[in-house]
């Protein structure tokens, strides 16, 4: 398989290559050149398969040029044998033609490891035929950057910086990423925003000597391998449900629309998906878009369900590229105009396109607490506010015979103090995480400054290359 950039300027290339370089250098996202198939009787075959197994028989046809299957298989193993439920992805049936599908099983107890954890691998490995190190730097509010370190530590070809703003992440989140003593990991608690932690980062980036010399990676989520390893949850539970004899429906909970994409890929490669329904909290643009063709961002608001608090989707310009006859000056042309402008005029046959086969939910804070207290009333189940989300919006569209599944994308333990307002209880951290705060933290505060931040990234490099 090739990989295409949406902005049309950047040459195509291998899975590796683009493993590695996250970010087209035109600015684009990479996109598979063609969508791999599968028949009925092959997607029947795969309902006897054990979740790492689904994994690599999903992920093969996008890693064909660059993996062999073998490999590809055993990385999988590996990824998902951490986790800490037998199933990996466990579903279960909330009420009728209601499932929820729990993706928060992995280290770090949110939905970032089931990629994240692959992701970590494929890199070791791609970087170990290379004989090559590489720097991954990234911002994170909370769940990426646990998830990353998680994924990367102790691995000698990887240094990891990852900037979070100092003070501004819930003390769980804060520790997991700094209670990972391993020498190739270095947090540093930037005296700022998670907005100065991003800017920070691309800055690094745009600094092309320090770049070069670095050897500067990203994990982000607009990384094409990340996509392709949240397809296989989608396939296991929409076998489960009698695909591809019959159709299934999704309802994510959504920030940067990558775990959604996912499931819009798998409808790409002949999975029977009727319906997606993506959850959004105040910060609301895709759910607006959906509603009213009105893509324009307003200020960030902060809410219960931090990890989605964001502006712009990235991964929504991969729908828009495909919905638009992979017509990348046009592609090209609406994301320049969206960045000058804060609006993107969507034509309207392309939002017509996207608005049948999406659908938006919204839910502010007191709607996103009252929901966490009547499921746990009426099903004694405790979502986190993200998770919550996404089942209200399942809940808004389901149809009669088209079972639904929503996403659970992190567990309660993340946002005790969410779920105490909600329900009155405080859910316990499980067994491998029971000691986390008395766990020893390493972090390195630094000021909100370029240099600053480049030096101390610098010295750990250095440091890390003895
Ligand atoms: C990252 C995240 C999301 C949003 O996922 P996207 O792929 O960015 O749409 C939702 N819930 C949780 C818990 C997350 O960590």
């Amino acid at each position: 398989m090739k990989y295409v950039s949406t902005r049309g300027q950047a040459p195509t290339r291998s899975f590796s290559d683009i493993l590695l370089a996250g970010l087209a250098e035109d600015g684009g996202l990479y996109m598979p050149e063609s969508w791999p198939q599968f028949s009925k009787d092959e997607w029947r075959a795969m309902r006897s398969l054990s979740y790492p197994e689904l994994a690599a028989r999903i992920i093969a046809p996008f890693a064909e040029d660059s993996l062999t299957h073998e490999t590809l298989s055993k990385l999988c193993h590996d990824a998902y044998a951490r986790f800490d439920h037998a199933a990996i992805v466990p579903l279960t049936q909330m009420e009728d033609g209601l499932f929820v599908q729990e993706l928060f099983h992995g280290p770090t107890l949110a939905f970032k490891d089931m990629a994240m954890q692959l992701l970590g691998r494929l890199f070791d490995h791609v970087l170990n035929e290379r004989d090559e190190r590489v720097t991954i730097v990234g911002a994170t509010s909370g769940d990426t950057g646990s998830a990353a370190i998680e994924a990367c530590r102790g691995r000698e070809r990887l240094t990891v910086a990852i900037l979070h703003p100092e003070g501004r992440t819930s003390e769980v989140q804060r520790r997991q990423m700094t209670t990972v003593l391993d020498p190739n990991i270095h947090n540093l608690a930037v005296q700022g925003t998670f907005d100065d932690c991003q800017d920070l980062v691309k800055a690094m980036f745009a600094d092309l000597p320090f770049r070069t010399d670095m050897h500067l990676s990203a994990v982000n989520s607009i990384n094409w391998a990340r996509i392709a390893a949240q397809i296989p949850y989608y396939v296991y539970s929409a076998l489960q449900l009698g695909a591809p004899d019959r159709e299934v429906s999704f309802a994510v909970p959504t920030g940067n629309f990558g775990n959604v994409l996912a499931a819009w890929v798998a409808r790409q490669m002949g999975l029977p998906v009727k319906h997606l329904c993506v959850g959004s909290n105040r910060n609301d643009i895709l759910t607006r878009f959906l509603h009213s063709n009105d893509m324009s961002t307003r200020k960030v608001v902060p809410s219960l369900s931090p990890s989605m608090d964001i502006q712009v989707s990235s991964n929504f310009e991969r729908l828009l590229f495909e919905v638009m006859g992979r017509d990348a000056q046009a592609c090209a042309n609406l994301m320049t105009g969206f960045r000058t402008t804060g609006k993107m005029d969507v034509p309207s046959k392309a939002w017509e396109a996207i608005s049948t086969l999406f659908s938006g939910k919204e839910l502010d804070d007191a709607a996103t607490t009252a929901e966490i207290r009547s499921l746990y009333e009426k099903n004694r189940y405790l979502a986190d506010p993200h998770t919550i989300i996404g089942i209200a919006a399942g809940r808004a569209f389901r149809e009669p015979g088209v079972p639904m599944v929503a996403m659970a994308t992190a567990h309660p333990a993340k946002f005790p103090d969410a779920m105490r307002e909600a329900t009155g209880i405080t859910p316990a951290l499980p067994p491998s995480l029971a000691d986390l705060f008395e766990r020893e933290e390493r972090y390195r505060v630094v000021s909100n400054d370029l240099t600053v931040v480049e030096d101390a990234i610098r010295a750990s490099v250095l440091a890390n290359s003895r």
